[in-house]
């Protein structure tokens, strides 16, 4: 049997039941693994693949920014549990032909980074790469316990909300594939995307979600994983996604799909399910982070199944088609 034949959660799926979690707090199936290191006190930690060719390419990105990134993708799995990030483990594959000036630049990022979101890098491993540059960084950081939000608190009737916009990395991206220019606000949202970490710590607190994940893989892709952990369906509003000015203004031209914000991937966004009767703290939050969070749809239950509503009312059933690394 071929890798792409069960794809990268089919095969994660395989680990997962060799593995076993017994004893753990939360093993394999979030975006974070958690650890109970003291009563009431929960460790979380996530690693994510950065390799040169498959997530990135040099020629578009500077190392400057690829180093951000490399912790803003990390710190965004933190958030997506509602907790704080604390520490980062940086693992590194290099060629030996690189310029030890291109990697400080790489550094330099990558510190700038972990001090905006207060996180310290305190380890790693570095070695010889035979030809791509492979970036692995672990994150750590702390939840208390009956704060950690999970991807399988979601019910039926809880309304689904997206926090900023959705699609502009995936528009930047098909953009830089066909040689056209980014504006400054799509090559940012691409090559150097904020981890909404002030966020999902406040939303924790605050308890409003019953369910959370980042937005890494695609919106139909993610909010499957907190369908299939919940149990349940989900219904969403084709009209009510959030987009920026340049990517309506890239609608309006016909250089954007909507499908870029249904399935495109990289939004670092967190999607997260609030039960309707905390939908006033949530609104009130949103105003105090002078940020939107977008109301795009609801929780059904399971036999409906992933559907999107489009701007004309007519039902479609949605594919979870994010971003999977082996099909
Ligand atoms: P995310 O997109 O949030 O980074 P992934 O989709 O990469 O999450 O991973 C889903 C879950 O599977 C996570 O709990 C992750 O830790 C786990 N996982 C992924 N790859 C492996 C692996 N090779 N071995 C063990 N666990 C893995
Ligand atoms: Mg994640």
């Amino acid at each position: 049997m071929k890798l792409s034949e069960i794809g990268e959660f089919g095969f994660i799926e395989r680990i997962r039941q060799r593995a076993g979690g017994a004893g753990v707090h939360l093993a394999i199936g979030d975006d974070c693994a958690a650890v109970e290191v003291r009563a009431g006190q929960l460790l979380l930690t996530s690693k994510d693949l950065l390799i040169e060719g498959v997530h990135f390419r040099l020629d578009w990105t500077d190392l400057y920014r690829l180093g951000r990134k490399s912790v803003s993708v990390n710190v965004s799995d933190v958030a997506a549990m509602g907790g704080n990030p604390e520490y980062l483990f940086l693992g590194l594959a290099v060629a030996p032909t690189l310029r030890v000036e291109d990697l400080d630049a790489f550094i330099d990022g990558f510190l700038a980074a972990a001090s905006d979101y207060g996180v310290r890098l305190i380890g790693g491993d570095t070695c010889r790469s035979p030809g791509p540059l492979i970036v692995s960084v672990t994150v750590q950081g702390k939840v208390p316990t009956e704060q950690m939000l999970r991807r399988n608190g979601a019910c039926s009737g809880d309304a689904v909300y997206v926090s900023g916009t959705l699609g502009d990395s995936a528009l930047a991206l098909q953009l830089l594939q066909q040689g056209q220019p980014l504006s400054s606000h799509l090559a940012a949202r691409h090559h150097d995307p904020r981890a909404r970490a002030e966020l999902g710590r406040a939303l924790a607190v605050a308890g409003i979600p019953s369910a959370m994940i980042d937005l890494s893989d695609g919106l139909l892709a993610d909010l499957g994983h907190i369908l299939d952990a919940s149990g349940t369906g989900a219904t969403i509003e084709a009209a009510a996604l959030p987009l920026s000015a340049d990517f309506q203004a890239a609608l309006s031209l016909g250089q954007a799909s909507l499908d870029l914000a249904l399935a495109g991937g990289e939004d670092y966004e967190l999607l997260f399910t609030v039960p309707v009767n905390r939908e006033d703290r949530l609104r009130e939050l949103s105003r105090q982070f002078n940020l939107d969070l977008t109301r795009i749809g609801h929780i059904d239950p399971a036999a409906d199944g992933l559907r999107i509503r489009n701007g004309s009312g007519q039902m479609a059933t949605g594919s979870p088609k994010g971003y999977n690394h082996f099909s």
